[in-house]
């Protein structure tokens, strides 16, 4: 079931909204006074906004900030009644923050160049450079300065229940000022932030160095499935290799010794001694290991013997001093009292309910035991665990990637000819030729180090970046379908900062939204080749990838989920006892939602995202990711003939940061939904 909040009861949303922080004790008789010599100096009519904006300024006055005194000396002088001076004001602060998040952007961009785009040799200073965020301290500067405390004592810090609830009432200005002041709903002291930091970048280490030596990882009856050297990081090469395995002979047996490694490493019981290690034969059924034959061993030095004891539950002591440190900051965001409230509250914009239902809705769905059978019916066998995995559903190439790698090499030698060209693509993919040429003086192309990305520009005057990996002999196809992805992204960013009414609206509700636009333009590169598009069997194809991709991740988020409320919960517990609640919540959604489809139970192999460990919470991005960009493609696929694509890319990006309900519904009528990609999942069974 889907719960839009514009169908809560009003009561329920406009309790939750009167949440203003309250004074520390310390400043309680100092506010009051505040309050009574505002509502003398100003009339009645402004009281509301004094308590309230004096409640703020107070939640996060800190001794270091002055005295009671100088806490009134300062509400005194700088509360502002409504009129020409707070409109002012306003005005000062909007060009304030553009000037300060536009150019620091700019500084942290032109320092990271030599690290970043294909000019020449990298020396030694460059990642230092690059490592360097002139931004870094701009919040808690703010604070020191008081100008933190002019925007919480004038504008209003709201909630996301606030926002839902009259959000589509607002003006402009209004949601102008919800973002003004929300910039400063938190203010974590410095160490804080540090002790964040640290174990995240812990995290980051555990994860980034867990590989698994697959030639050394051997069948049920040991006998040796992966070729010499094939080296996979969990989770992300180990569920790729899965993927892989769909089209090798043999492949099977190859996946489900994955899937046992996974099962090892959630629960633990793999030895410590097997990771990254090329000495050791290991038998993950059985969970045997024994030191590996010098011929087979791709480096160091044979064993005499081999070390059986399990890994000690540092997966689970990873994340568990996440989650301390992300506690610590509780007390510092008075209106986010959790990790769990700022990230969908603050970032996301959607509440937690809303989201669940979003992916229940997923999971349940009647199409999924349709995709089901269809899958089993490709493969020929009854599903397995590690089939949610299932990476079948690839439309044969209309055109083989040979020909067009050919035909962008010549096109785009170089980053200056895609950068040349531009006005031309904006206008194949649906901009009329003057906003074509409007945006391409927009935006700058470079020549990236890695891999393609886009970065946008903050202020007015300032470009959005594309950045494209170009070789010797010139683009090939994959590196131009990225960029045309890219150009996505830079559009949207181009429109919301050059188009929108106010600044501080600049952007997108959350990453996803420029996601899904991105993936609106790259569907469409063959077109900007001049080539036919995708055929409608294709697509077909591509939207039961989708939902089953959906499916999949949906849950994976579910038990991230699970697991911080688990936390939030039990703040004291150990690694295992995180390790087995972990695992009961993992195999509960297994059984819940996927034992149905796929026949087994108790399978914990949801929790082996590396996401979990180094990225708390973001897993749900990916499955609200796909609702999105299904619902703005079938919105822009159903446009009557005579509007443009380009025309209503527009209209729907310069709206800006607004709420992700609230933005959608601009954009297609209708709030973030889970229906189109199950409609287009539908449509493409009835068509097989
Ligand atoms: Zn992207």
């Amino acid at each position: 079931m889907l719960l839009p909040a514009a169908l809560l009861p009003a009561a329920l949303l406009a309790a939750a909204a009167s949440i203003a922080p309250s004074p520390p004790p310390a400043l309680r008789a100092p506010a009051a006074r505040c309050v009574a010599a505002l509502v003398a100096k100003h009339g009645d009519g402004e009281r509301a906004r004094a308590e309230r904006g004096v409640a703020q300024a107070a939640a996060f006055w800190r001794p270091a900030d002055g005295d009671a005194r100088a806490f009134e000396a300062f509400c005194a002088e700088q509360f502002l009644p409504r009129g020409d001076a707070l409109d002012a004001t306003f005005a000062r602060l909007e060009a304030a923050f553009e000037a300060l998040d536009g150019h620091g952007l700019e500084i942290g961009r032109e320092l990271s160049r030599w690290a970043q785009l294909d000019v020449g040799p990298v020396r030694a200073v460059d990642p230092l450079l690059a490592a360097y965020d002139p931004t870094a301290h701009v919040t808690d500067d703010l604070f020191a300065g008081k100008i933190a405390f002019v925007a919480l004592l004038n504008f209003p810090l709201t909630t996301l229940d606030e926002r839902l609830a009259k959000g589509d009432a607002w003006s402009r200005r209004e949601w102008a000022e919800a973002r003004l002041a929300q910039r400063f709903a938190r203010r974590v002291p410095a160490e804080v932030n540090q002790g964040i930091a640290t174990a995240s970048s812990a995290a980051d280490l555990y994860i980034s160095d867990y590989n698994v030596f697959m030639h050394h990882v051997l069948s049920e009856d040991g006998q040796r499935l992966f070729p010499k050297g094939k080296r996979l990081l969990s989770h992300w090469n180990l569920r790729d290799e899965i993927k892989a395995q769909y089209a090798q002979e043999g492949g099977l047996a190859r996946q489900r010794a994955i899937a046992k490694v996974m099962e090892r490493i959630v629960t633990q019981t793999i030895p410590a001694g097997v990771v990254n290690d090329p000495t050791v034969d290991w038998n993950p059924y059985t969970n045997d290991v024994r030191p590996a034959p010098q011929d087979t061993i791709e480096a160091g030095v044979p064993r005499a013997r081999a070390d059986a004891a399990r890994e000690p539950d540092t997966r689970y002591a990873r994340v568990l001093a996440s989650f301390r440190a992300e506690k610590a900051a509780d007390p510092y965001s008075p209106s986010l009292p959790t990790f769990i409230a700022r990230k969908f509250e603050l970032e996301r914009e959607l509440p937690e309910r809303r989201v669940v239902a979003l992916l229940e809705e997923v999971l349940g769905a009647p199409e999924i035991p349709r995709i089901a059978k269809a899958i089993e019916a490709r493969l020929g066998r009854r599903l397995e665990p590690f089939d949610i995995w299932y990476a079948g559903f690839k439309p044969r190439t209309e055109h083989p990637e040979a020909e067009l790698d050919r035909l962008t090499k010549a096109r785009y030698p170089t980053a200056e000819a895609f950068a040349k060209a531009l006005p031309g693509t904006l206008e194949r993919l649906g901009f009329s030729p003057e906003k074509a040429r409007w945006l391409a003086a927009r935006i700058d192309v470079d020549p990236a180090r890695g891999s393609g990305h886009a970065l946008e520009a903050a202020r007015r005057g300032d470009h959005a970046h594309l950045r494209t990996r170009i070789g010797p002999d010139g683009m090939d196809y994959k590196g131009f379908n990225i960029a045309v992805h890219e150009l996505g992204h830079n559009v949207e960013q181009t429109f919301s900062l050059y188009g929108v009414d106010h600044t501080l609206l600049r952007g997108v509700p959350n990453t996803a939204f420029t996601e899904a636009i991105a993936f609106v333009f790259q569907a469409r590169d063959l077109e900007v080749l001049g080539l036919a598009p995708a055929s409608a069997d294709a697509k077909a194809l591509l939207s039961l990838n989708d939902l089953w991709a959906t499916f999949e991740i949906a849950g994976v988020a579910l038990v991230d989920l699970g697991m911080w409320h688990w936390m939030y919960d039990h703040p004291r517990a150990t690694p295992a006892e995180l390790r087995e609640a972990t695992l009961h919540i993992a195999r509960d959604i297994w059984n819940r939602w996927y034992a149905p489809i796929l026949g087994v139970r108790d399978v914990p192999i949801l929790a082996i995202y590396s996401h979990m460990v180094s990225n708390p919470l973001y897993l749900a991005d990916y499955p609200i990711g796909h609702l999105i960009a299904a619902q703005l493609e079938e919105h822009l696929a159903a446009l009557p003939r005579d509007r443009r694509l380009g025309e209503e890319v527009e209209r729907i990006t310069i709206e800006g940061a607004v709420t992700p309900d609230l933005w959608m519904r601009n954009a297609t009528g209708e709030p973030v939904s889970a229906k189109p990609l199950l409609r287009a999942a539908s449509r493409a069974l009835d068509r097989s």
